[in-house]
């Protein structure tokens, strides 16, 4: 019969039990994995075959047959005759089987070895469970040697500073001109302290973010303004192109979504050229989100190297050059547009210039008179 030759067939342990819980039927599967041939399962107990087993099924069997009720998807570890000494774990469904008036006259049994994949999930959980250890250990040992970092910078900034304006003891062009090198370079080693320790920040979620309505228009407006000194220095002109006489509300972190504006535009001045332009803009993408472009006629970014843009310290071959930079801006803006659910995304083509925009979820109440509360 065809069922037969599937019962014998198919990669899976089934097998048959009556009310005295010995075996009436087994399929080759089943008696290879116990290590014992089909016949000498027939008329056996499974106390017999499978001792070790039994121990963990036999109580389990009995409550099947007395309650008429099958027992799905159990799991089950123990020694097989096929390999003494060694644990193996079993998926395995009792079925009771029932006579035409409802009494139960067997169990049917469904059986799966599933050592292999116990074994490789726990795997993955103590892998996981020691790469989480040792990025809290990162963590916590780039968070202590920042904060001891600042307190001697912060004495050498500050007797840098006095040095440099002492009158009583006036300084020559030259240890002038060391001075401005002192606070230069200790300005900028303040700046990558500051940003790990607000990566560091993200990274254990202890940053906080406060969720409300905020106008697009004003906050592009905000951070054009604190842009502008930067950009006139450069030589950059910042095109702010708010074209709609109704910009939607966003629902967002206004001081997050400032920084990471502030990291976008102050990037597109920074690699632009003089005489270049920054233009803001932004656009409806879904009634849910809204896309704030800010696109850049500068130096651009080298297709290859393009796939470390928000690694952390990645300045992709401008360390050497003239432009100040940590490499941590866009590392931090990433992560932090994750925070407020949104997207960061780019498109570069060097010495063209390059686009970089971010996507934030609108307040989709932004239609109604409310004013407060969560968005729908
Ligand atoms: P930083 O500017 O401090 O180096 P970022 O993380 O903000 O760090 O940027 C990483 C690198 O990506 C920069 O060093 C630069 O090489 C490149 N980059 C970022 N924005 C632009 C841009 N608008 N145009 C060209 N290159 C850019």
């Amino acid at each position: 019969m065809v069922i037969n030759h599937i019962f014998k067939e198919v990669p899976i342990g089934l097998c048959h039990f009556d009310l005295e819980l010995r075996y009436t039927y087994i399929n080759d599967w089943l008696a290879q994995l116990n290590g014992i041939s089909p016949e000498n399962h027939i008329g056996c107990t499974i106390r017999e075959v499978l001792p070790d087993v039994a121990k963990h099924v036999e109580q389990l069997f009995q409550q099947v047959i007395d309650s008429g009720e099958p027992h799905l998807n159990g799991e089950v570890t123990a020694e097989t005759p096929a390999q003494p000494g060694i644990l193996r774990t079993f998926r395995h469904s009792y079925i009771p089987v029932k006579s035409e008036n409802g009494s139960v006259t067997g169990l049917s049994c469904v059986v799966e070895e599933i050592t292999d994949l116990r074994k490789a999930q726990n795997d993955l959980i103590q892998a996981k469970e020691k790469a989480d250890e040792s990025n809290r250990a990162k963590s916590r040992f780039l968070s202590t040697v920042s904060h001891e970092l600042r307190t001697p910078m912060n004495a050498i900034l500050g007797f840098a500073q006095i040095l440099g304006i002492n009158s009583s003891e006036p300084l020559s062009e030259n240890q002038k001109s060391y001075i401005d090198h002192i606070l230069k370079s200790g300005n900028h080693m303040m700046e990558l302290i500051d940003d790990v320790l607000e990566l560091n920040k993200i990274e254990e979620g202890k940053l906080s973010i406060h969720f409300d309505q905020i106008a697009v228009d004003k906050i592009i407006d905000d951070s054009v303004q604190l842009i502008r000194v930067l950009a006139q220095e450069k030589g950059v002109e910042i095109l702010n192109k708010i074209a709609s006489d109704d910009p939607p509300m966003l629902w967002t972190d206004g001081t997050r979504l400032t920084q990471v504006l502030l990291n976008l535009l102050s990037n597109a001045v920074k690699y632009n050229r003089h005489g270049g332009t920054v233009t803001i803009s932004f656009e409806e993408i879904s009634e849910r989100m809204l896309r704030i472009n800010v696109a850049d006629t500068g130096i651009g970014i080298p297709e290859d190297k393009q796939q470390y843009l928000f690694e952390p310290f990645e300045r992709l071959g401008r360390e050497s050059g003239e432009i100040e930079g940590t490499g941590m801006g866009l590392a931090v803006t990433q992560r932090l547009i994750k925070l407020l659910n949104g997207n960061v995304g780019y498109q570069s083509n060097e010495n063209k210039g390059s686009t970089f925009w971010i996507d934030v979820p609108i307040n989709c109440e932004r239609n109604t008179s409310a004013m407060s509360g969560s968005p729908s």
